[in-house]
């Protein structure tokens, strides 16, 4: 039985404001031993639940936060990024037969610590099929249409309530408690790694692959915090503005959903003026 981990940092042990998840700083060189503990964690209760395969597949910023050797030498991790389904690549060849979300956070223009959906601050929500959609939702999808369900949830308590509307018979972890966006209560590594742990090895059996999910089309929406930046992604085929802040596309499958969705925050990102936004 193989396992897929989608490790993201902002629903990380410790992990409350932008220095401690922005690659190069004294915060995140902290910060990636937490994030690496609760993915060891993940491992180490997976394996304990009867998986035979870990692939841990690196979903934040660089994709370049993880310190593999402290991963439990029986894991294998996906460094680095480009990569066609970027947080949840490795899903598609047939042989994975259940997904974690190590480290998920909830969306964004929701409450949450960190939330955002792919980048920080430009982007203000994304809906989909008129839904408010985070990361989480839009990965589940992805994964649905090959038949791998997500058994594992861990982050903020908001982002393990997200997770009911997307995975309701996931185990969750809340590693932290929200207060603001950039504040929470937070429990120790030692905690949270005892905590993921034993969810992990109980999510274990949820591991049932089932008939690929055909659930298009997908009508997303995404709204921006600048109007020139609606303009800037209509570059994309297929992406049209919808309101000042605000393009659309329709994609029949979600594999082309996010690979859509990918090109407009590349292009968004390239459009950013540094002090006007
Ligand atoms: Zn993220």
């Amino acid at each position: 039985m193989k396992i897929l981990i989608s490790a993201d940092m902002e629903g990380a042990t410790g992990v409350t404001w932008p220095a401690d998840v922005l690659p190069g700083t004294a915060q995140w060189e902290r910060c990636r031993a937490m994030f690496t503990s609760d993915v060891n964690a993940a491992v180490l209760g997976l394996y304990d639940g009867g998986a035979d395969r870990v692939l841990v597949n690196e979903a934040h910023w660089t994709m370049r936060n993880l310190l593999l050797e402290r991963l439990d030498a029986r894991a294998e991790m996906l460094t680095g990024r480009h990569k066609s389904l970027s947080m949840v690549e490795g899903v598609q060849h047939g042989d994975v037969d259940g997904v974690a979300f190590v480290g998920y956070h909830t969306g964004a223009g929701a409450e949450g610590v960190l939330a955002h959906t792919y980048l920080a601050n430009s982007i203000t929500g994304v809906w989909l099929n008129g839904l408010r959609a985070s990361e989480g939702l839009l990965n589940a999808h992805v994964v649905a249409e090959y038949g791998v369900p997500v058994i594992l949830v861990t982050g903020d308590d908001l982002t393990c309530a997200d997770a009911a509307a997307y995975a309701p018979d996931a185990r969750t972890v809340a590693v932290k408690d929200h207060v603001s966006r950039y504040a929470a209560v937070c429990r120790t590594p030692a905690r949270t790694a005892a905590d993921i742990r034993a969810a992990a090895a109980e999510a274990v059996p949820l591991a049932v692959r089932y008939e690929p999910v055909r659930g298009g089309p997908f009508a997303v929406e995404v709204e921006f915090d600048a109007e020139h930046l609606s303009m800037a992604a209509t570059v994309v085929p297929g992406v049209e503005r919808c309101a000042e802040r605000r393009i659309a596309y329709t994609s029949g499958t979600m594999y082309e959903g996010i690979r859509t969705f990918k090109a407009v925050t590349t292009v968004v990102s390239a459009a950013v003026e540094e002090q006007y936004g």
